[in-house]
């Protein structure tokens, strides 16, 4: 999938058209998983690769969808480990884990939906990708935050 196909209605900013997709792709995490899905596109728009979280289905603390979906993005760009001028989209604001990859990765810009009053680490709880003396990262979040935050809410309504 490219950048250039993403559908996009009437009134609908890039940024929503790059977090629909991030939603679709959170539609596919598997079950038992906090549903988040994130998208990396590199500096033309184009998409390298996207993930879902995984912890629960890999045992793994650190598969997050940001780091899935960061690591196989410089394995796309295969321009090592640097992600320059990407963009990284999730549907969760990232925790300190994912936006230190985004800023040691230095991607360029971070767009996030829904806020985590508890983890966030891009202005709610603490700003990793615009305090880092390393490389500063351009944070939008909220954006679609109501589809975002459903995403997750209906998650932990299923459980209950
Ligand atoms: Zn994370």
């Amino acid at each position: 999938m490219t950048g250039s196909g993403l559908p996009r209605s009437a009134g609908e900013t890039r940024d929503d058209a790059l977090m629909r997709r991030a939603l679709a792709v959170a539609a596919s995490t598997p079950d038992g998983d906090v549903p988040v899905g994130a998208v990396v596109l590199d500096p033309d728009g184009r998409e390298l690769a996207c993930a879902t979280n995984r912890r629960e289905a890999d045992a793994d603390p650190t598969a997050h969808a940001e780091v899935l979906a960061l690591r196989a993005a410089a394995t796309a760009l295969g321009d090592a480990w640097r992600l320059e001028h990407c963009t990284l989209v999730v549907t969760l604001e990232p925790c300190a884990m994912c936006a230190g990859a985004a800023v040691g990765a230095r991607v360029g810009r971070i767009v996030f939906g829904a806020y985590e009053p508890r983890t966030g680490a891009c202005g709610s709880v603490v700003d990793v990708a615009r305090e880092s003396p390393l490389h500063t990262v351009a944070v939008r979040g909220g954006v679609l935050v109501d589809e975002c935050e459903e995403r997750v809410r209906g998650f932990f309504r299923g459980r209950r």
